[in-house]
């Protein structure tokens, strides 16, 4: 992949093995990754219990594409209801795709045109989704924007996160069928959500009849029910992958009852065939038989605290250490998930928070580090914590990136 090919600053390693927080590559050089796959690997790298489940799907049960439900499925569709409080669940292979099949179905039930997004959100390649604030004001495309259908505007509106009063101007034009959000921004640094924001979001949406979808493919690390559960939330439809496969190809999307019993009451629909939802592979036994183990077995209730603690760890000392070289720097945390970014205060938007961005010093400090054994995540500053990051790998970055800084300002 090209985008793997510029990780750090144009020199990626190859990896060749991984367990838990570790990764060894080709060259027999360790490191403590705090990257973890950007989440995918959020349980630790080939965790025993997916490892016995995938195995024995595979081995022993056989069948890895049947195109038939498996008794897996039932049971990860009720963990995730009991975990994000939505009753009805659907699979997909990537996040990208369940935001996309969330996006059609939202769409049909509003019968209205246009998603609305956050400037500078990640949810996959969602075309909708590729639109920001411009220095007018008004929404544009995002800069870079590959191939686009047709003017994202055409499609789409866009609020700055945290501006409820950007929200519902363009709430009001009542063409809005659903608003797809983080809970906080975590793909262009962190953006944590200012008090009274998130209600402010459910209390607009509710009034301008537009359907509410928290994308929780990052903000899961916030806890077993991801930001949904942790911080009160209730979205009309919640959208994940990633962490909950430990490492195997997993996208979800859940809905209301009200919305789902909506669609089903929708004859004129083609929900199983060609109507643009679904696909041969979404909901396979391999993924379904992953996420059971992942769910049940690793990315327990207490594992979350577990790994919440060492990342609140890993959040206090880069303060420290920014704090002792004075320097204008800010950090965020949601749950297991750590970012420092150039900006302090930190920023409230996703505009500001793209405008902070270095991506020499970026490149800078992810080099450095990996030459040292840590490897964050690409594009970010950001490190996650999975159940097997110990406060020692912690003690290790922090050490690193203090000499980092320490040569950086010498
Ligand atoms: N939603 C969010 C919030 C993400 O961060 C990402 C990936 N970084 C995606 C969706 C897309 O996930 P995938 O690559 O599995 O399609």
């Amino acid at each position: 992949m090209t985008w793997m090919n510029k990780n750090a600053a144009g020199y990626p390693v190859y990896a060749e093995r991984a367990r838990g927080a570790r990764i060894t590559d080709i060259d027999g050089h360790d490191y403590v990754d705090f990257s973890l796959g950007d989440t995918a690997a959020m349980a630790g790298h080939s965790p025993a219990p997916v490892v016995a489940a995938v195995t024995r799907r595979l081995a022993e049960l056989g069948g890895a594409s049947m195109m038939l439900p498996t008794e897996d499925a039932a049971v990860v569709g009720a963990e995730l209801s009991r975990r994000f409080g939505l009753p009805f669940w659907s699979f997909a292979l990537t996040a990208t795709d369940a935001n996309r099949w969330a996006i059609r179905l939202l769409r049909a039930v509003t019968g209205r045109p246009r998603i609305l997004v956050n400037s500078y959100c990640y949810h996959g390649s969602v075309d909708e989704s590729l639109i920001v604030v411009g220095p007018d004001g008004l929404g544009r495309s995002r800069e870079g924007n590959v191939g686009a259908p047709c003017d994202v505007t055409v499609t789409s509106r866009v609020a700055e996160f945290n501006d409820l009063d950007a929200l519902e101007r363009e709430l009001a034009h009542g063409d809005v069928a659903a608003v797809l959000m983080e809970p906080a921004l975590t793909n262009i640094g962190i953006v944590l959500p200012e008090p009274g924001y998130l209600d402010g979001v459910r209390a607009l949406t509710r009034r301008h009849g537009t359907y509410l979808v928290n994308d929780e493919t990052h903000t899961f690390s916030a806890g077993p029910g991801g930001a949904t559960a942790a911080w009160g939330l209730t979205p009309d439809v919640v959208t994940i992958g990633k962490a909950i496969g430990g490492g195997i190809p997993i996208g979800a999307y859940g809905l209301s009852a009200e919305l789902a019993g909506t669609l089903t009451g929708r004859a004129d629909l083609d929900l199983v065939d060609m109507g643009g939802v679904g696909g041969t592979l979404a909901g396979n036994p391999v993924s379904m038989a992953a996420a059971r183990a992942t769910l049940h077995e690793v990315l327990t209730d207490s594992a979350f605290a577990g790994m919440i603690e060492v990342a609140t760890g890993f959040a206090d000392g880069v303060r420290k250490i920014i704090d002792e070289y004075a320097l204008a720097w800010s950090v965020a945390q949601v749950g297991a998930r750590v970012e420092y970014r150039f900006a302090d205060p930190a920023p409230r938007t996703g505009t500001a928070s793209a405008a902070c961005a270095d991506p020499g010093l970026e490149d800078f400090l992810h080099l450095y580090l990996l030459n040292r054994g840590i490897l964050l995540t690409p594009f970010h500053n950001m490190a996650l914590m999975c159940p097997q990051t110990t406060a020692d790998d912690v003690a290790r970055h922090h050490e690193v990136f203090a000499s980092a800084l320490g040569e950086l300002l010498s």
